[in-house]
């Protein structure tokens, strides 16, 4: 099967590459702007019909508002080059790939499973420009990446690029430093089978828990840095907004964010991974993603965006090496009914109990038993019929 895997790196660009990058950044920008402009225009055109057809003065609104066209865009960016010459100094793959970013949009949005597209501005947080493959004009050497316009700038090579590289993202983070998305067009081959399967129970003191007993714990580097974190955000809070100290604070809450971040993602990408190696068929309670955007603050929304994106890992790689996530029903009492004789304890629930004895004599770790009657209710429900398989 051909997948696409992302793989993102930190770029260490020269003074005159970075100030090529904030260019690029800048004319890519000016691009989508402006063609967003014109279509808002045009789409504007449509409320005027709307409304005349509203007030009895037309029969029906014609309008069609031309939706966005990616070709003709092309070819107007070059037409674009000529009154505003500054965008020759930069790559125009990744002004094309601005305006295809736009239709994109557009066509997202005409589908209504997006907002309308936002203009862009200087002050986002994260500024980023894309460019294209064509003709081998990103490529990696060694532990540099060459990029258009660019030439060669070095990279932490934190793993090897495999496939056929389809595009790049440049980013800029508040922290002021750059990193790269590469995305690559490669072959997977599915992984051996094991003829095991496991139930997986997600869970605050450990992140997960897997049916033979496997606790996958919440790495103690994030309390570290999250103290960190709210240290240097009080010492935020006291400088004067604007201040050069204020800047400077600024960006060191931001490179422990980013910090953060990276470890978080590391944690679960190995994790998802070590579970799809071993395992054939992987049970997983359902998440509810309405909790997701509650309050994104406390401890424990915070754990359901790390479990949501777990699981998401899961399925894909699953997908990708040949295995099998089942998603259990929320309903399912998982960590109520003994993994050995079936009967419930609804005191395990209501007591939040850890360890518990069941009448049947058997001794249970809450979490394992959980996890061993998802692994159970994942193989039952593949046996009557595949229902539930995400
Ligand atoms: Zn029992």
């Amino acid at each position: 099967m051909v997948v696409k895997k992302s793989f993102r790196f930190r770029i260490f660009p020269t003074k005159k590459q970075a100030e090529l990058i904030n260019k690029t950044i800048g004319c890519s920008r000016f691009v989508f702007n402006f063609f967003l402009n014109k279509q808002k225009q045009k789409d504007s055109y449509w409320y005027v019909v709307e409304e005349m057809v509203q007030n009895g003065q037309l029969s029906a609104n014609h309008w069609k508002g031309e939706f966005f066209n990616r070709y003709e865009s092309v070819k107007a960016v070059r037409q674009l080059k000529e009154h505003y010459p500054f965008l020759k100094e930069v790559d125009s793959i990744s002004l094309q790939k601005s305006v295809e970013n736009l239709a994109d949009a557009y066509q997202r949005y005409y589908k209504k499973q997006n907002k309308a597209p936002k203009f862009k501005s200087k002050k986002n947080k994260v500024q980023t420009y894309a460019t294209k493959q064509t003709n081998g004009n990103i490529a990696i050497l060694d532990n540099h990446i060459k990029l258009p316009k660019l030439g060669l700038v070095r990279f932490a090579k934190s793993r090897e690029v495999t496939g056929r590289i389809v595009n790049a993202t440049i980013r800029r983070n508040p922290s002021g430093k750059y990193f790269i998305s590469v995305l690559a067009e490669t072959e997977v081959v599915e992984l051996p089978k094991t003829n095991s399967s496991t139930g997986v129970d997600l869970g605050l003191t450990h992140f997960a828990i897997l049916s033979d007993g496997t606790k996958y714990k919440n790495n103690c580097y994030f309390k570290v840095l999250e103290q960190r974190l709210v240290k240097a955000q009080q010492v935020l809070s006291r400088r004067i907004t604007g201040s050069n100290n204020w800047n400077k604070q600024r960006m060191k809450v931001a490179r422990i964010h980013e910090k953060i971040e990276n470890k978080r993602s590391d944690f679960l990408h190995k994790t998802s991974t070590d579970i799809i190696k071993n395992h054939d068929i992987i049970g997983i309670e359902s998440l509810q993603i309405t909790n997701l955007m509650k309050n994104k603050k406390n401890a424990k929304s915070i754990a359901d965006v790390s479990w949501y994106r777990f699981k998401t890992m899961l399925v894909y790689k699953a997908e990708w090496y040949g295995k099998t996530v089942v998603e259990v029903s929320k309903t399912f009492p998982s960590s109520q009914l003994c993994s050995s004789c079936g009967s419930k304890n609804k005191a395990v629930k209501d007591q939040g109990l850890r360890e518990w004895t069941c009448v049947c004599g058997a001794y249970h770790d809450r979490d394992i038993n959980a996890g061993i009657n998802l692994k159970n209710e994942a193989n039952r429900l593949l046996t009557v019929g595949a229902t539930g398989v995400a």
